[in-house]
């Protein structure tokens, strides 16, 4: 397989990342089919992604032309045996077992060639390849979130990965300009196990009554970053920020650096996971 081939890109999961995932595809001129086991979530999706644009049409960073032609390319799909294409980006829920299952469900409707690629935050990517036929074309494609606004994507080599196939996905970041890092395959790879320390220490300080967690935010954009840790979860999802800190967790055998908050557990009991859900630790209803 070349970059040249690739012609149209499944992306696996319409939330957050797929949204954007598919977006950043199709604004490159990739035709995307966008599935999710929901499909009341690819609608609400669709209808996200269009807001986005017409929001770059009224800022004058594309035109009414281009929105149109992005839109055009993204297909929704109900029906997973539909999923026939030359790449798949999957972007689900961070639980290793559902992200097996995927992958095993694409290798019977893909042909030995078709690049798979995940968006896992967290999960060895040499785990998730465990259970596939074909792992040399298997990596991860790390993108973050916005995946539209932001330009780095981690590709993640597996043991299996091929030279060949993380070639394929530097020349595949660049059509879709992007600015590609080579991590080698360790839990939360290279930016969420430095930056996971932002969220928990954020979260100890809270549980210890130092200080709320506006006043928390309000240091750290105070001393330069962009977001507090408080509005980076809620962005992020709460639900989302707490599986991958759990899945850093159990894998780095339960080191108490890594350890998950009692306080983000029960956000995420409340059904209180950030913007997506119009409360998380903030209100945005
Ligand atoms: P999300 O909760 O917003 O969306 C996950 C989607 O997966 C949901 O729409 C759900 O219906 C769908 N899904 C669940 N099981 C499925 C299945 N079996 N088949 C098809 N669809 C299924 O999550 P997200 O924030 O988009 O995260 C997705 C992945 O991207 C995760 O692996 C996460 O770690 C990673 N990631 C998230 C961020 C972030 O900031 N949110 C950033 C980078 C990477």
């Amino acid at each position: 397989m070349t970059v040249d081939a690739i012609k149209s890109v499944a992306v696996v999961g319409a939330g957050t990342m797929g949204q954007g995932i598919a977006q950043v595809c199709a604004a490159a001129g990739y035709k995307v089919l966008l599935y999710d086991i929901q499909p009341d979530l690819i609608s609400n999706a669709l209808e996200r992604i269009r807001k986005n644009l017409v929001t770059l049409v009224e800022k004058g960073k594309i035109t009414a032309a281009q929105k149109d032609s992005v839109t055009a390319l993204i297909t929704p799909v109900s029906d997973f045996r539909q999923l026939q294409v030359e790449l798949v980006i999957e972007a689900v829920i961070e639980k290793l077992e559902v992200k097996q299952k995927i992958f095993a469900e694409l290798e019977k409707i893909n042909d030995q060639s078709c690049i798979l690629t995940t968006n896992t935050s967290s999960i060895p990517i040499t785990q998730i390849a465990a259970s596939l036929k074909y792992p040399q074309r298997f990596a991860g494609l790390h993108f973050f979130n916005p995946a539209p606004a932001m330009k780095l994507v981690e590709i993640v080599k597996g043991t299996a990965t091929t030279d060949e196939t993380v070639q394929l996905l530097f020349q595949l970041a660049q059509k879709l300009s992007k600015q590609a890092v080579l991590a080698q395959d360790s839990p939360g790879f290279i930016v969420n196990r430095v930056a996971r320390h932002y969220y928990v220490e954020a979260l100890k300080l809270l549980e210890e009554n130092v200080a709320d967690f506006k006043t928390i935010d309000a240091l750290l954009r105070a001393t330069g970053f962009k977001m507090g840790p408080f509005e980076l979860m809620d962005l992020i999802g709460v639900d989302v920020n707490f599986s991958v800190t759990t899945s850093m967790f159990n894998a780095f055998h339960h080191d108490p650096k890594f350890r998950p908050s009692r306080i983000q557990q029960q956000k995420v009991d409340a059904g209180h996971h950030g913007r997506k859900t119009g409360k998380g630790f903030y209100d945005y209803e």
